[in-house]
């Protein structure tokens, strides 16, 4: 058996790989896609210390970090359900079961999708996902926002100190946004507000994004909106639909964890975007693998 059993090869998990095996554990990765979100990442200007890297680049130096130690990693391999008796088990889609003292899971995040014409054509081309990883590439330029609940309205307010001007797409009647934020969102003076607006297509000249349809969906009407970029905050969903039943997930179904990463089930830790820590970058990712690892550390040198 593993002494410290990671789920993930994102950020964090490999970060708690690390940890772990220089603590002398003996430490198993497993991962269904080595490098996680990092990978679909183009240019990364905000992992300190290193002023630009792009994602494939900086997954190959987290796997040759964690190759660097004397740890097993399982990737292209599914976690499907965890349960504990004397030692953490953990059941793989192959049908293996793998048995640790420790688990750290690590499992990561996706955003939630328009799924319209041109979206995946113009990905990282103008269509954007995380404000402070991309808002300065928009410096003077017009954008839009789509999502009015908390996460697009405050992508709306950061991104309206940096670029010309903001337009917020909902596709319901009313913001759910909270009222504060939309207060200060009114306020600013270069954010448009539309509602019951249904985006329908990301338009692009071939190479970037250059405007958005939608539907009025009072009056059917279609309209174009012409900018140079598009950011899509509908939701971030953790990949946590498997441990629902396991440990203790919020109501958004982010792993609880403590401020040692311990999750609701002794022995079981976890880190990144998948837990309530607020705000979900590589930096707080790494910085909170290293936590759980040492909270798994502590774990073992008193059991
Ligand atoms: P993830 O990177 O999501 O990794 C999760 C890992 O878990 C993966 O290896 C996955 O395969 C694995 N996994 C999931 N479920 C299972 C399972 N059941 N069994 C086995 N393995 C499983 N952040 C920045 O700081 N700067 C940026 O410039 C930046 N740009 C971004 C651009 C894009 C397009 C995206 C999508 C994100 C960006 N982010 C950026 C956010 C950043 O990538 C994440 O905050 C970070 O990757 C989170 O790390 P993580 O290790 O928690 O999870």
């Amino acid at each position: 058996p593993f002494d410290v059993l990671v789920v993930g090869g994102g950020p964090a998990g490999a970060s708690a790989a690390v940890y772990a095996a220089r603590k002398g554990l003996r430490t198993g990765v497993l991962a269904e896609r080595f490098g996680g979100q990092v990978a679909d990442t183009v240019g990364i200007e905000n992992f300190i210390s290193v002023q630009y890297t792009e994602g494939p680049k900086l997954v190959n130096a987290l796997e040759a970090h964690v190759r660097q130690y004397d740890v097993d990693i399982m990737n292209n391999q599914r976690a499907t359900k965890l349960s504990k008796s004397e030692q953490v088990e953990l059941e793989l889609a192959n049908g293996a079961v793998l048995k640790s003292k420790t688990l750290i899971l690590a499992p990561g995040a996706r955003w939630r999708e328009m799924n319209v014409p041109g979206e995946q054509e113009y990905r990282g081309k103008g269509v954007a996902y995380c404000p402070h990883c991309d808002g300065p590439l928009f410096k003077g330029k017009r954008v839009a926002v789509i999502g009015g609940g908390n996460s697009g309205i405050e992508a709306a307010i950061d991104l309206a100190g940096i670029v010309e001007h903001v337009t917020v797409l909902e596709f319901a009647a009313e913001l759910r946004a909270d009222a504060v934020l939309v207060k200060k969102a009114n306020s600013m003076g270069n954010i448009t507000i539309i509602t019951e607006a249904q985006t329908t297509e990301v338009t692009g000249d071939g190479n970037k994004v250059n405007g958005i349809q939608y539907t009025d969906r009072k009056s059917g009407d279609s309209h174009h909106i012409e900018l140079a970029g598009i950011f899509v905050q509908i939701g971030l969903v953790p990949n946590t639909e498997w441990l629902r039943g396991a440990v203790e997930l919020s109501p958004r179904g982010e792993i609880i964890v403590d401020e040692r990463g311990q999750t609701s089930l002794p022995g079981v830790f976890a880190a990144g975007d998948a837990t309530t820590v607020p705000y979900k970058q590589i930096v707080i990712a790494m910085g909170s693998g290293a936590n759980a690892s040492l909270g798994a550390f502590d774990y073992l040198i008193r059991h």
